[in-house]
């Protein structure tokens, strides 16, 4: 079946205002009649809680950390893109759109792209009228950076904490409207379903993570802004909580799940330093401002870094795309990388590691400035390896960090269940095969201050809807679907962790689809994921009691709901990568691939979205074709 995201008509850069003009509104005076649930309050759920609260929606707004601001964007280290120009370097509106869907491999929709590269430039005034303390210049100008896959310097940052700055803006919002009483905050609760009655989505149930009480909650919309799925891998940069619950709880309900196999694996991270490890670190890809990616040229040279001589090192980045050198795109980088390692010329414990190196730029700039752009990534970087920085080399390898799949939205950003929208990281949206690196800020913000705002209110016209009561039979009926699972984790008693399956479950999605797919690999994938979900459910041991417990606090329940669902997502993105033959971003086939070893897509049998349907037994595609009238697909060259 061919899905309709119904976007408007007209040249690109008329059609959002042009579409805001034509949605209908909500009168202010009903607005209030509304109720909205919010879940997810990060960067997009948070500012999207607030927008709405501030129109004058009442909000109930939920996530499962104690408090918003522990949501996963406070980790966002580098920045956030806008073309705003500053630099005057040449930068525009459809710069920062074509960059993004060339970024992207081609495979984003047009329309949303374009969108978000203008509304790009309100989410700075907005952040800075929070106060979000951006750098500046010394004349007091707003300063930018480069990032991955851009000649232009248009990223905002506030040191190596763009993310939480920015979440304290946003949760400044968020706060005056709890303190007005139009968002009811509800932190440590976890969706674990979406209520949909008639086809049309209308309620969740959470889980209190505190008391393990089981709740309904009804509104008129629900917004999905619940995070991405890269912990699939187990070891990723993301934060140990962020999971897929909510969206593939929202899929199971009807709502389709585009692009799964879209994962980015992130070239500049602290490489993993043994078996035993939960956790990867990232470093900023703004390092790469500065910082130049090599190895040795002879495979096996154990010379420290140091000895080793310029005419002995490989700047391979610099040396095969000169254009753009260390600030190639993620994708591009990171296989990049591997080879390098593959080849045998890896640096640091297992040969899985390459340099980034700044004694360059420290003898250039002086260490003061180094220290002032990337001083708190530096020490970061030093607790965790016992290495000094300033000294010797980082040592970085790719690893698993954000995901471009997520539930399939329209242009209203509204998923194939009515009333169900999402935004952030969990829809699917803008990034293709491929996010570039500051990019994901920007869309979270541009969903939750300036999109969803208007177009929710395009769905809630439709209303007054029908009140729903916690004895409808359809809420009755999703509570007691959660409680009999919490039941059947809780009963299977066995003898193996939580952690230990989800590890395996990483190694696997690691070694078969994750910076490398074939044919063959991906086979193998589905029937181990299926096996080790079978024993899953045999053998794992969940201590503690459940949701009718005195004290039902239990956070190997907790994680071992989370790690049900991502067996079920694994083996998803495992055939959504085996169906796509042709390789584009983060999607490497490697049965296509040209002379150089680069990404080859197909474009003529491959240019669509994929959205899943969940069936319960074989996914049905679903596809979205991509029509490209103003960003023309081409050989993606960063030579
Ligand atoms: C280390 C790191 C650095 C990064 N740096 C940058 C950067 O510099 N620039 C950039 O643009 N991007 C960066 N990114 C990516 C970016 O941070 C994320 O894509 C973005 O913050 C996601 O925001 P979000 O609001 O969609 O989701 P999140 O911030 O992950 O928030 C998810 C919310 O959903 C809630 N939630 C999830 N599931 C449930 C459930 N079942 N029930 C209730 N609540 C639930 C959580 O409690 C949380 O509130 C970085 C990512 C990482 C990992």
């Amino acid at each position: 079946m061919i899905l309709d995201a119904r976007i408007p008509g007209g040249p690109i850069q008329d059609k959002w205002d042009r579409h805001r003009f034509e949605m209908k509104l909500v009168n202010p005076a009903n607005k209030r009649k509304f109720r909205v649930l919010v879940v997810g309050t990060g960067l997009a759920g948070g500012s999207a809680a607030a927008s709405l609260a501030e129109l004058g929606y009442d909000v109930d707004a939920f996530c499962f950390q104690d408090s918003a601001r522990r949501a996963h964007s406070i980790a966002a280290q580098g920045g956030i893109n806008a073309a705003k120009n500053y630099q005057n370097d040449g930068d525009s509106i459809w710069r920062l759109f074509y960059d993004t869907v060339k970024g992207g491999d081609f495979r984003a929709r047009e329309a949303n792209v374009y969108r978000l590269a203008q509304v790009s430039a309100a989410i700075i005034d907005q952040c800075v009228a929070q106060g979000v303390p951006f750098a500046r210049e010394y004349g007091g100008q707003l300063a930018n950076r480069s990032f991955g896959g851009a000649q232009v310097s248009r990223t905002f940052y506030a040191r190596g904490q763009t993310g939480q700055q920015l979440l304290l803006g946003c949760y400044a919002a968020l706060s005056r409207q709890v303190g007005l009483g139009k968002v009811r905050m509800h932190p440590r609760t976890e969706l674990l379903d979406v209520v949909v009655v008639d086809g049309v989505a209308r309620g969740v149930v959470a889980r209190d993570l505190v008391t393990g009480k089981l709740s309904s909650f009804a509104g008129d919309a629900v917004v999905l802004a619940t995070g991405g799925y890269a912990n699939v891998f187990f070891l990723s940069t993301n934060a140990k909580g962020c999971n897929v619950t909510a969206t593939w709880r929202a899929h199971r309900r009807g709502a389709g799940f585009a692009n799964p196999c879209f994962t980015q694996i992130h070239p500049t991270c602290i490489p993993q330093a043994g078996e035993h490890q939960s956790k990867l670190t990232l470093m900023s890809e703004s390092l790469r401002n500065d910082g130049r990616v090599w190895v040795p040229k002879t495979p096996g040279d154990k010379r420290p870094p140091d000895q080793i001589p310029d005419a002995d090192r490989d700047y391979y980045l610099e040396r095969k795309y000169p254009s753009f050198g260390n600030l190639a795109p993620r994708d591009i980088a990171s296989r990049s990388a591997k080879e390098a390692c593959d080849a045998g010329r890896g640096v640091g414990p297992g040969g899985r590691g390459v340099y980034l190196d700044f004694r360059d730029s420290i003898a250039r700039l002086g260490r003061a400035a180094i220290a002032d752009r990337y001083g708190n990534l530096f020490d970061m970087y030093a607790r965790i390896t016992g290495e000094d920085p300033w000294r010797t080399p980082m040592r970085i390898y790719p690893a698993p960090h954000y995901t471009m799949g997520g539930l399939w939205v329209d242009y209203n950003l509204m998923s194939t269940v009515p009333g169900l929208h999402v935004i952030g990281e969990a829809n699917f949206s803008d990034h293709g095969a491929n996010r570039l690196g500051a990019s994901a800020l920007m869309q979270g913000l541009a969903d939750g201050y300036f999109v969803l705002p208007n177009t929710i209110g395009d769905y809630l016209a439709a209303g007054p809807f029908e009140k729903l009561t916690a004895d409808h039979p359809e809420v009755v009926a999703a509570r007691r679907q959660v409680e009999d699972r919490v039941t059947r984790l809780l009963a299977v008693d066995g003898d193996r962790t939580v952690d230990s399956f989800h590890r395996e479950l990483g190694r696997i999605m690691w070694e078969y689809c994750g910076m490398e797919r074939t044919d063959e690999g991906l086979r193998k994938a589905v029937v181990m994921i299926r096996d080790l979900k079978d024993e899953f459910w045999r053998r794992v041991k969940v201590p503690g009691g459940g949701s009718d417990s005195p004290g039902g606090l239990n956070q190997a329940l907790e994680k071992a709901g989370r790690v049900a669902d991502f067996f079920e997502l694994a083996e998803l993105m495992c055939i959504d990568a085996l169906h796509r033959t042709e390789s584009c971003g983060g999607h490497f086939r490697a049965e296509s691939q040209d002379a150089d070893g680069e990404a080859r897509r197909d474009d003529e049998n491959f240019s669509y979205v994929a959205a899943w349907e969940w069936t319960g037994e074989a996914p049905v595609l679903h596809r979205e074709d991509l029509v490209f009238e103003y960003a023309h697909p081409s050989s993606r060259s960063y030579k």
